[in-house]
Protein backbone atom coordinates (compact mmCIF):
# COMPACT_ATOMS: atom_id res chain seq x y z
CA UNK A 1 0.00 0.00 0.00
CA UNK A 2 2.69 2.46 1.04
CA UNK A 3 3.94 2.25 -2.67
CA UNK A 4 0.92 3.25 -3.95
CA UNK A 5 1.64 6.93 -2.81
CA UNK A 6 3.82 7.66 -5.40
CA UNK A 7 1.38 8.46 -7.35
CA UNK A 8 0.67 11.20 -5.22
CA UNK A 9 3.82 12.61 -3.57
CA UNK A 10 7.21 12.91 -4.83
CA UNK A 11 10.00 9.47 -3.88
CA UNK A 12 11.99 12.04 -1.76
CA UNK A 13 9.20 12.46 0.76
CA UNK A 14 8.64 8.48 0.77
CA UNK A 15 12.03 7.82 1.07
CA UNK A 16 12.10 10.08 4.34
CA UNK A 17 9.43 8.55 5.45
CA UNK A 18 10.71 5.12 5.53
CA UNK A 19 14.12 6.10 6.83
CA UNK A 20 12.79 8.11 9.73
CA UNK A 21 10.83 4.90 10.19
CA UNK A 22 13.56 2.92 10.01
CA UNK A 23 15.46 4.90 13.36
CA UNK A 24 11.84 4.51 14.97
CA UNK A 25 12.30 0.36 14.73
CA UNK A 26 11.46 -1.35 18.09
CA UNK A 27 9.09 1.79 19.21
CA UNK A 28 5.74 0.48 20.13
CA UNK A 29 3.26 2.82 20.04
CA UNK A 30 -0.49 3.28 20.99
CA UNK A 31 -3.46 5.63 20.02
CA UNK A 32 -5.92 5.82 22.07
CA UNK A 33 -9.63 8.23 21.34
CA UNK A 34 -13.07 7.67 21.88
CA UNK A 35 -14.88 6.31 19.06
CA UNK A 36 -14.25 3.47 16.31
CA UNK A 37 -17.06 5.41 14.07
CA UNK A 38 -17.77 8.57 13.51
CA UNK A 39 -15.84 12.08 13.39
CA UNK A 40 -12.42 12.68 11.43
CA UNK A 41 -10.40 11.72 14.69
CA UNK A 42 -11.73 7.57 13.23
CA UNK A 43 -11.40 8.69 10.12
CA UNK A 44 -7.52 9.18 10.67
CA UNK A 45 -7.12 6.50 12.88
CA UNK A 46 -8.21 3.96 10.30
CA UNK A 47 -5.66 5.20 8.03
CA UNK A 48 -2.71 6.03 9.93
CA UNK A 49 -2.40 3.25 12.38
CA UNK A 50 -1.92 0.37 9.48
CA UNK A 51 0.19 2.65 7.53
CA UNK A 52 2.61 3.19 10.46
CA UNK A 53 2.64 -0.83 11.11
CA UNK A 54 3.32 -0.78 7.04
CA UNK A 55 6.21 0.82 7.94
CA UNK A 56 7.54 -1.23 10.69
CA UNK A 57 6.54 0.72 13.98
CA UNK A 58 4.38 -1.69 16.03
CA UNK A 59 0.99 0.47 16.56
CA UNK A 60 -2.34 0.03 18.42
CA UNK A 61 -5.55 1.44 18.80
CA UNK A 62 -7.72 1.28 21.57
CA UNK A 63 -10.91 2.56 22.40
CA UNK A 64 -12.14 3.72 25.93
CA UNK A 65 -15.03 2.76 27.13
CA UNK A 66 -18.23 4.77 28.66
CA UNK A 67 -21.79 4.83 28.89
CA UNK A 68 -24.44 7.44 28.33
CA UNK A 69 -24.05 9.62 31.18
CA UNK A 70 -20.00 9.59 30.34
CA UNK A 71 -20.65 10.70 26.56
CA UNK A 72 -22.78 13.16 27.54
CA UNK A 73 -20.42 14.69 29.99
CA UNK A 74 -17.31 14.27 27.62
CA UNK A 75 -19.74 16.26 24.36
CA UNK A 76 -20.41 19.01 27.18
CA UNK A 77 -16.65 19.42 27.13
CA UNK A 78 -16.10 19.02 24.04
CA UNK A 79 -19.18 21.97 23.55
CA UNK A 80 -17.49 24.53 26.55
CA UNK A 81 -14.20 23.76 24.55
CA UNK A 82 -15.25 25.37 21.96
CA UNK A 83 -16.69 28.14 24.04
CA UNK A 84 -18.56 29.58 26.92
CA UNK A 85 -22.30 28.27 27.03
CA UNK A 86 -25.13 28.52 29.23
CA UNK A 87 -24.23 25.44 30.99
CA UNK A 88 -20.93 24.87 33.61
CA UNK A 89 -19.11 21.54 34.12
CA UNK A 90 -20.79 19.97 37.54
CA UNK A 91 -19.27 18.36 40.25
CA UNK A 92 -21.40 15.63 39.17
CA UNK A 93 -20.05 15.87 35.64
CA UNK A 94 -16.61 15.78 37.21
CA UNK A 95 -17.05 12.85 39.24
CA UNK A 96 -18.70 10.99 36.04
CA UNK A 97 -15.61 11.62 34.18
CA UNK A 98 -13.17 10.61 36.59
CA UNK A 99 -15.30 7.48 37.79
CA UNK A 100 -14.89 6.14 34.07
CA UNK A 101 -11.76 7.75 33.34
CA UNK A 102 -10.56 5.17 36.70
CA UNK A 103 -12.49 2.37 34.88
CA UNK A 104 -10.48 2.90 31.49
CA UNK A 105 -7.43 2.84 33.60
CA UNK A 106 -8.20 -0.01 34.43
CA UNK A 107 -8.95 -1.51 31.34
CA UNK A 108 -6.72 -0.39 28.72
CA UNK A 109 -2.96 -1.83 29.22
CA UNK A 110 -0.69 1.06 28.35
CA UNK A 111 2.59 0.27 30.07
CA UNK A 112 3.75 -2.09 27.14
CA UNK A 113 3.78 0.88 24.80
CA UNK A 114 6.56 3.31 24.56
CA UNK A 115 4.75 6.38 23.35
CA UNK A 116 0.65 6.95 23.83
CA UNK A 117 -1.07 9.41 21.48
CA UNK A 118 -4.30 10.25 23.62
CA UNK A 119 -6.93 11.75 21.45
CA UNK A 120 -9.05 14.77 22.72
CA UNK A 121 -10.32 15.59 25.97
CA UNK A 122 -12.65 12.06 26.29
CA UNK A 123 -9.27 9.80 26.98
CA UNK A 124 -7.17 12.66 28.35
CA UNK A 125 -7.21 11.02 32.13
CA UNK A 126 -5.20 8.27 31.43
CA UNK A 127 -2.08 9.94 32.22
CA UNK A 128 -2.72 8.91 35.33
CA UNK A 129 -0.79 5.83 34.38
CA UNK A 130 2.00 7.21 32.59
CA UNK A 131 5.04 5.37 34.21
CA UNK A 132 8.65 6.04 34.09
CA UNK A 133 10.14 6.34 30.31
CA UNK A 134 7.05 6.27 28.71
CA UNK A 135 6.29 9.44 26.33
CA UNK A 136 2.79 10.86 26.05
CA UNK A 137 1.35 13.15 23.91
CA UNK A 138 -2.00 14.85 23.73
CA UNK A 139 -3.28 14.77 20.19
CA UNK A 140 -5.60 17.74 20.69
CA UNK A 141 -8.17 17.69 17.82
CA UNK A 142 -10.50 21.17 18.40
CA UNK A 143 -10.63 24.66 19.04
CA UNK A 144 -9.67 25.69 22.31
CA UNK A 145 -9.01 28.93 21.43
CA UNK A 146 -11.87 30.19 23.35
CA UNK A 147 -12.81 27.32 25.66
CA UNK A 148 -15.13 27.91 29.26
CA UNK A 149 -12.36 28.80 31.52
CA UNK A 150 -13.68 26.79 34.13
CA UNK A 151 -13.73 23.61 31.72
CA UNK A 152 -10.21 24.23 30.43
CA UNK A 153 -8.91 24.94 33.67
CA UNK A 154 -9.96 21.17 34.75
CA UNK A 155 -8.34 19.71 31.71
CA UNK A 156 -5.33 21.86 32.66
CA UNK A 157 -4.10 19.52 34.98
CA UNK A 158 -3.98 16.54 33.05
CA UNK A 159 -2.60 18.19 29.41
CA UNK A 160 0.29 19.65 31.88
CA UNK A 161 1.07 15.63 32.90
CA UNK A 162 2.22 15.19 29.02
CA UNK A 163 5.50 15.18 27.07
CA UNK A 164 3.75 17.39 24.57
CA UNK A 165 0.70 18.55 22.85
CA UNK A 166 -0.19 18.64 19.09
CA UNK A 167 -2.57 20.95 18.24
CA UNK A 168 -3.77 21.88 14.71
CA UNK A 169 -2.81 25.48 14.12
CA UNK A 170 -0.79 28.09 16.35
CA UNK A 171 -3.69 30.31 17.96
CA UNK A 172 -5.17 26.80 19.71
CA UNK A 173 -2.05 26.58 21.96
CA UNK A 174 -3.75 28.31 25.13
CA UNK A 175 -1.09 30.51 27.68
CA UNK A 176 -1.65 27.75 30.14
CA UNK A 177 -0.03 24.89 28.02
CA UNK A 178 3.20 24.41 29.50
CA UNK A 179 4.48 21.60 27.75
CA UNK A 180 6.45 21.21 24.10
CA UNK A 181 3.65 22.18 21.75
CA UNK A 182 3.57 21.16 18.20
CA UNK A 183 1.73 22.53 15.28
CA UNK A 184 0.50 19.81 12.87
CA UNK A 185 -2.43 20.08 10.76
CA UNK A 186 -4.54 16.87 10.17
CA UNK A 187 -5.22 15.29 6.33
CA UNK A 188 -6.76 13.01 4.24
CA UNK A 189 -5.86 9.70 2.80
CA UNK A 190 -6.41 9.96 -1.11
CA UNK A 191 -5.70 6.36 -1.33
CA UNK A 192 -9.31 5.80 1.45
CA UNK A 193 -12.56 4.72 -0.53
CA UNK A 194 -13.78 8.38 0.60
CA UNK A 195 -11.05 10.10 -1.59
CA UNK A 196 -10.43 7.18 -4.19
CA UNK A 197 -11.47 8.08 -8.37
CA UNK A 198 -14.79 7.02 -8.79
CA UNK A 199 -16.65 5.95 -12.29
CA UNK A 200 -19.51 8.25 -13.02
CA UNK A 201 -22.03 5.66 -13.11
CA UNK A 202 -21.86 4.92 -9.18
CA UNK A 203 -21.73 8.59 -8.95
CA UNK A 204 -24.89 8.65 -11.17
CA UNK A 205 -26.50 5.56 -9.23
CA UNK A 206 -25.93 7.15 -6.22
CA UNK A 207 -27.73 10.48 -6.97
CA UNK A 208 -30.62 8.21 -8.45
CA UNK A 209 -30.41 5.93 -5.23
CA UNK A 210 -31.29 9.12 -3.16
CA UNK A 211 -33.75 11.18 -5.38
CA UNK A 212 -31.14 13.71 -6.15
CA UNK A 213 -31.17 15.10 -9.87
CA UNK A 214 -28.20 14.95 -11.77
CA UNK A 215 -28.57 17.40 -14.11
CA UNK A 216 -29.83 20.26 -11.54
CA UNK A 217 -27.03 22.20 -9.87
CA UNK A 218 -26.17 20.56 -6.06
CA UNK A 219 -25.21 22.51 -2.59
CA UNK A 220 -23.58 19.82 -0.23
CA UNK A 221 -22.34 19.98 3.00
CA UNK A 222 -21.26 16.64 4.73
CA UNK A 223 -21.31 16.21 8.37
CA UNK A 224 -22.23 14.80 11.55
CA UNK A 225 -25.50 15.91 13.04
CA UNK A 226 -24.20 18.59 15.24
CA UNK A 227 -25.42 22.30 16.35
CA UNK A 228 -21.45 23.36 15.66
CA UNK A 229 -21.86 22.04 12.48
CA UNK A 230 -25.04 24.66 11.71
CA UNK A 231 -26.90 23.01 9.42
CA UNK A 232 -29.92 25.45 9.98
CA UNK A 233 -27.55 27.66 8.87
CA UNK A 234 -27.00 26.34 5.62
CA UNK A 235 -30.60 25.79 4.82
CA UNK A 236 -31.46 29.44 5.98
CA UNK A 237 -28.10 30.15 3.28
CA UNK A 238 -29.63 27.92 0.34
CA UNK A 239 -32.96 29.54 1.14
CA UNK A 240 -31.44 32.73 -0.06
CA UNK A 241 -29.86 31.21 -2.62
CA UNK A 242 -32.91 29.86 -3.91
CA UNK A 243 -34.57 33.19 -4.54
CA UNK A 244 -32.29 33.52 -7.61
CA UNK A 245 -31.16 29.74 -8.60
CA UNK A 246 -32.46 26.69 -9.41
CA UNK A 247 -30.56 23.98 -6.58
CA UNK A 248 -30.80 21.41 -4.48
CA UNK A 249 -29.31 21.11 -0.82
CA UNK A 250 -28.03 17.86 0.33
CA UNK A 251 -27.14 17.48 4.24
CA UNK A 252 -24.95 14.53 4.14
CA UNK A 253 -24.24 13.55 7.93
CA UNK A 254 -24.56 10.56 10.70
CA UNK A 255 -24.26 9.92 14.14
CA UNK A 256 -21.21 9.33 16.12
CA UNK A 257 -21.11 6.86 18.78
CA UNK A 258 -19.65 9.43 21.09
CA UNK A 259 -22.42 11.78 20.23
CA UNK A 260 -25.62 11.63 22.24
CA UNK A 261 -26.95 14.57 20.91
CA UNK A 262 -26.90 13.81 17.22
CA UNK A 263 -30.22 12.08 17.03
CA UNK A 264 -32.26 15.51 18.18
CA UNK A 265 -30.05 17.45 15.76
CA UNK A 266 -30.96 15.19 13.08
CA UNK A 267 -34.75 15.75 13.85
CA UNK A 268 -34.67 19.49 13.84
CA UNK A 269 -32.83 19.37 10.73
CA UNK A 270 -35.81 17.24 9.27
CA UNK A 271 -37.99 19.91 10.52
CA UNK A 272 -36.26 23.00 9.45
CA UNK A 273 -36.16 21.43 5.94
CA UNK A 274 -39.97 20.97 6.29
CA UNK A 275 -41.58 20.30 2.65
CA UNK A 276 -39.24 21.59 0.28
CA UNK A 277 -38.14 18.64 -1.79
CA UNK A 278 -35.28 20.02 -3.17
CA UNK A 279 -33.45 19.44 0.63
CA UNK A 280 -32.34 16.15 1.04
CA UNK A 281 -31.37 15.28 4.68
CA UNK A 282 -29.29 11.44 4.22
CA UNK A 283 -28.76 9.92 7.81
CA UNK A 284 -26.09 7.64 5.98
CA UNK A 285 -24.34 4.44 7.76
CA UNK A 286 -20.75 5.11 9.23
CA UNK A 287 -19.14 3.57 6.88
CA UNK A 288 -21.02 5.08 3.75
CA UNK A 289 -17.42 6.15 1.87
CA UNK A 290 -18.15 5.59 -1.12
CA UNK A 291 -21.01 7.37 -1.33
CA UNK A 292 -20.03 10.61 0.57
CA UNK A 293 -17.19 10.38 -2.07
CA UNK A 294 -20.06 10.34 -4.98
CA UNK A 295 -21.89 13.20 -3.50
CA UNK A 296 -19.16 15.03 -2.89
CA UNK A 297 -17.74 14.48 -6.69
CA UNK A 298 -21.31 15.76 -7.95
CA UNK A 299 -21.27 18.60 -6.33
CA UNK A 300 -21.48 21.75 -7.73
CA UNK A 301 -20.33 23.66 -4.67
CA UNK A 302 -19.85 22.64 -1.11
CA UNK A 303 -20.59 24.76 2.11
CA UNK A 304 -18.78 24.23 5.38
CA UNK A 305 -20.96 26.50 7.83
CA UNK A 306 -19.39 25.51 11.19
CA UNK A 307 -19.85 27.39 14.41
CA UNK A 308 -16.41 26.08 15.96
CA UNK A 309 -14.26 23.57 14.11
CA UNK A 310 -10.69 22.09 15.07
CA UNK A 311 -10.20 21.39 11.50
CA UNK A 312 -12.85 20.29 9.19
CA UNK A 313 -11.98 17.16 7.45
CA UNK A 314 -14.56 17.38 5.19
CA UNK A 315 -13.30 20.54 3.56
CA UNK A 316 -9.85 19.15 2.35
CA UNK A 317 -11.95 15.92 0.90
CA UNK A 318 -13.87 18.55 -0.73
CA UNK A 319 -11.19 20.46 -1.92
CA UNK A 320 -8.74 17.03 -3.19
CA UNK A 321 -12.26 16.54 -5.79
CA UNK A 322 -11.70 19.75 -6.95
CA UNK A 323 -14.35 21.50 -5.49
CA UNK A 324 -14.37 25.04 -4.40
CA UNK A 325 -15.44 25.47 -0.53
CA UNK A 326 -17.35 28.35 1.06
CA UNK A 327 -16.40 27.50 4.39
CA UNK A 328 -16.77 29.22 8.03
CA UNK A 329 -13.75 31.96 8.63
CA UNK A 330 -12.95 29.97 11.47
CA UNK A 331 -10.67 27.39 13.25
CA UNK A 332 -9.20 24.72 11.01
CA UNK A 333 -11.11 25.39 8.26
CA UNK A 334 -9.03 29.43 7.62
CA UNK A 335 -6.16 27.27 7.23
CA UNK A 336 -7.35 25.37 4.37
CA UNK A 337 -9.65 27.44 2.60
CA UNK A 338 -7.35 30.55 0.68
CA UNK A 339 -10.56 33.20 0.69
CA UNK A 340 -10.94 33.95 -3.21
CA UNK A 341 -8.28 31.09 -4.36
CA UNK A 342 -9.46 27.81 -3.42
CA UNK A 343 -13.00 28.88 -2.38
CA UNK A 344 -14.51 31.64 0.27
CA UNK A 345 -14.23 32.06 3.50
CA UNK A 346 -17.51 33.74 5.19
CA UNK A 347 -18.85 34.69 8.44
CA UNK A 348 -23.14 35.16 8.08
CA UNK A 349 -25.74 33.39 6.64
CA UNK A 350 -25.91 36.29 3.77
CA UNK A 351 -22.19 35.76 3.38
CA UNK A 352 -22.83 32.51 2.89
CA UNK A 353 -25.40 32.73 -0.11
CA UNK A 354 -23.87 35.81 -1.61
CA UNK A 355 -20.49 33.35 -2.32
CA UNK A 356 -22.58 30.13 -3.21
CA UNK A 357 -24.36 32.29 -5.62
CA UNK A 358 -20.88 33.85 -7.07
CA UNK A 359 -19.83 30.23 -7.62
CA UNK A 360 -23.16 29.05 -9.48
CA UNK A 361 -23.35 31.98 -11.56
CA UNK A 362 -19.58 31.27 -12.74
CA UNK A 363 -18.41 28.07 -14.48
CA UNK A 364 -14.98 29.40 -14.90
CA UNK A 365 -14.21 30.64 -11.81
CA UNK A 366 -15.86 27.68 -10.55
CA UNK A 367 -13.50 25.01 -12.21
CA UNK A 368 -10.27 27.45 -11.67
CA UNK A 369 -10.68 27.39 -7.95
CA UNK A 370 -11.49 23.44 -7.82
CA UNK A 371 -8.15 23.07 -9.57
CA UNK A 372 -6.31 25.11 -7.22
CA UNK A 373 -7.74 23.42 -4.13
CA UNK A 374 -7.04 20.45 -5.21
CA UNK A 375 -3.39 21.56 -5.28
CA UNK A 376 -3.70 22.87 -1.45
CA UNK A 377 -4.66 19.66 -0.50
CA UNK A 378 -2.08 18.01 -2.33
CA UNK A 379 1.14 20.02 -0.94
CA UNK A 380 -0.04 20.55 2.64
CA UNK A 381 -3.11 18.09 3.45
CA UNK A 382 -2.29 14.44 2.66
CA UNK A 383 -1.80 11.34 5.04
CA UNK A 384 1.72 10.97 3.91
CA UNK A 385 3.08 14.94 5.18
CA UNK A 386 0.60 13.96 8.73
CA UNK A 387 2.18 10.81 8.54
CA UNK A 388 6.29 12.11 8.74
CA UNK A 389 5.09 14.89 11.27
CA UNK A 390 3.82 12.23 13.71
CA UNK A 391 6.80 10.44 13.38
CA UNK A 392 9.32 13.41 13.52
CA UNK A 393 7.10 14.26 16.95
CA UNK A 394 8.14 10.67 18.41
CA UNK A 395 11.92 11.00 17.19
CA UNK A 396 11.82 14.51 18.78
CA UNK A 397 10.39 13.01 22.13
CA UNK A 398 12.63 9.77 22.41
CA UNK A 399 15.78 10.68 21.36
CA UNK A 400 16.42 14.39 22.15
CA UNK A 401 14.08 14.84 24.95
N1 LIG B 1 -18.26 11.67 7.71
C1 LIG B 1 -18.79 10.49 7.24
N2 LIG B 1 -20.14 10.36 7.23
C2 LIG B 1 -20.97 11.34 7.62
C3 LIG B 1 -20.41 12.55 8.10
C4 LIG B 1 -19.04 12.69 8.14
O1 LIG B 1 -18.07 9.57 6.84
O2 LIG B 1 -22.17 11.15 7.57
C5 LIG B 1 -16.80 11.80 7.71
C6 LIG B 1 -16.30 12.92 6.85
O3 LIG B 1 -16.21 12.51 5.50
C7 LIG B 1 -14.97 13.22 7.49
C8 LIG B 1 -15.24 12.96 8.96
O4 LIG B 1 -16.37 12.09 9.02
O5 LIG B 1 -13.98 12.34 7.03
C9 LIG B 1 -15.60 14.24 9.69
O6 LIG B 1 -14.44 14.92 10.02
P1 LIG B 1 -14.42 16.46 10.29
O7 LIG B 1 -13.04 16.81 10.69
O8 LIG B 1 -14.96 17.20 9.10
O9 LIG B 1 -15.46 16.72 11.47
P2 LIG B 1 -15.69 16.03 12.91
O10 LIG B 1 -16.85 15.12 12.72
O11 LIG B 1 -14.44 15.34 13.30
O12 LIG B 1 -16.05 17.18 13.79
Amino acid sequence: MFEEYAKYIDVGTLNELSKLAEELKGVRVLHVNSTKMGGGVAEILHRMVPLMNELGIETRWEVIKGDIEFFKVTKKIHNLLHMPGRESLSHQDIITYMRHTYENVAAIDTDYYDVIFIHDPQPLGLIVKKREGQKWIWRCHIDVSTPDEETWKFLEMFVNGYDGGIFHIPEFVREGVRIPAFIIPPSIDPLHDKNIPLEEGFIRETLERFGIDPERPIVLQVSRFDRLKDPFGVIEAYRIVKRRYDCQLVLAGSFADDDPEGAQVYREVLEAKGGDEDIFVLNLPPDSHREINALQRSATVVVQKSIREGFGLVVSEAMWKGKPVVGSNIGGIRRQIINGVTGYLVSSIEGTAYRVKQLLANDKSREEMGRNAHLRVKHSFLITRHLKDYLLVIHRLLKNP
